[in-house]
């Protein structure tokens, strides 16, 4: 069954990915079937995304409920599902405004696109680049691509102006770039992508203090740190720092494609009626979906769930570093966002592959970094049961 399909595969998609000769289909919790009935331990969340894993009651009858009522409706009419989570965002996260869409990339576009016309407003037209970091993520577009700080994303893409980029966790570096021209300084709160690498301590408070001097704005991308993955519903939390805008995307709503860009009140008139939009953005059905996400976050106390075994998962991955010398480096992350720094000798991706065909599933962030971003529901046992299969991958290895 999987071998035809894969060959189909082979034949029609575009080749741009390398996926392995698996076809998932189906999925309960943390665990994940391919069509061959083979099981596998889900610890990559479709890249930190499936925040409540797979077939989660709540999501699955929060959809077929709204599915059955109406999917979509543009954004010419207000529906409840998204006024309810526009107004539940911005309490979690302590911003006045919401705007959707369909994507993390979107939702930095429409960060980007807001600090601009914010400038422009206030009559600084020429205020438009962006301090951003090396190593940094922030999609695939031509505007979140600029501010994107690795080679491998932007080459052969042309060229990709108005951003500096400067080394994560500097701030004399980030002071120096500075000038009346900057608009925004965009951050990470943990760089995802880019290998789990946080932010170092008071870093995020001294990018605070150092935009607030030059009036210029400072941007979060919590795509992949927020909705609780690190044990607080944002990263910038753990440093108490509140941007004046902030991106969520991946986990918000379980799955289903989402993006939302949230800003303070002060920002609320950068981007007036006809300015920006989104054809399929805020439809009621992805909103049916994050607000069943939200409910189950607080009622089964999932943030509290991944900074509890955030804090074992940080103790055995360092005692994996402390047991495999050989091939690991060192652990790194915070909550259910951390990774494991393989040694420059080992090849990651073989790592990867034999964790896969030992039934767990991990991605590689950063090169060597064997990511572990599971599902926010998973349990300490699970957990265990998966850090056991990559202790074993580890030994035999070396
Ligand atoms: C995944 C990611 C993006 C891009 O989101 P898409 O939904 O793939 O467009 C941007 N920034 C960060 C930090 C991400 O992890």
């Amino acid at each position: 069954m999987s071998s035809d399909l894969v060959s189909t595969a082979g034949r029609y998609l575009y080749p741009n990915y390398r996926q392995p000769d698996v076809v998932l289909s189906h999925g309960r919790g943390v665990e994940l079937f391919d069509t061959d009935g083979r099981r596998y331990l889900d610890f990559y969340a479709g890249i930190a995304v499936s925040t409540l894993g797979h077939a989660h009651p709540a999501l699955v009858s929060a959809l077929a409920e709204q599915a059955a009522r109406v999917i979509h409706l543009s954004n010419y009419f207000y529906n409840e599902p998204n006024i309810r989570l526009a107004e539940k965002l911005c309490a979690l996260t302590r911003m006045d405004r919401a705007f959707f869409c369909n994507s993390g990339t979107e939702a930095m576009e429409a960060m980007l696109k807001l600090s601009r016309r914010h400038f422009f407003d206030a009559g600084q037209p020429d205020r438009y680049r962006v301090v951003a970091f090396d190593n940094s993520f922030h999609g695939r577009t031509l505007g979140a691509l600029a501010v994107t700080g690795q080679k491998k994303y932007r080459e052969g893409f042309g060229p990709l102006p108005g951003v500096t980029h400067v080394p994560f966790g500097d701030l004399a570096a980030v002071e120096a770039a500075m000038g009346d021209d900057v608009a925004a300084i965009l951050v990470e709160p943990i760089q995802g992508e880019g290998g789990v690498v946080p932010a170092p301590a008071g870093f995020l408070r001294g990018l605070r203090a150092i935009a607030d001097g030059c009036g210029a704005l400072l941007l979060c991308d919590e795509i992949q740190t927020g909705v609780g993955r690190t044990g607080r519903f944002l990263g910038a939390e753990h440093d108490d720092v509140r941007p004046d805008a902030l991106v969520l995307a991946k986990g918000l709503a379980g799955g289903v494609p989402i993006g939302a860009m949230l800003c303070q009140g002060s920002l609320a008139g950068a981007l007036p009626p006809g300015s920006h939009g989104s054809t399929f953005g805020g439809s009621p059905l992805a909103s049916a979906a994050a607000l069943a996400v939200l409910g189950a976050l607080e009622t089964d106390g999932l943030v509290e769930n991944a900074r509890v075994l955030g804090e074992h998962l940080t103790l055995r991955l360092g005692e994996l570093v402390t047991e495999h010398p050989k091939s690991v480096k060192l652990s790194r992350g915070r909550g259910l966002l951390q990774a494991l720094v393989l040694d420059d000798a080992v090849d990651a991706r073989s790592v990867m592959i034999a964790l896969r065909e030992r039934g767990l599933l991990v991605t590689l962030a950063g090169g060597q970094g064997l990511r572990i971003s599971p599902p926010l529901v998973i349990t300490k046992s699970e957990l265990d049961e998966g850090l056991g299969l990559i202790d074993s991958v580890l030994a035999a290895s070396t």
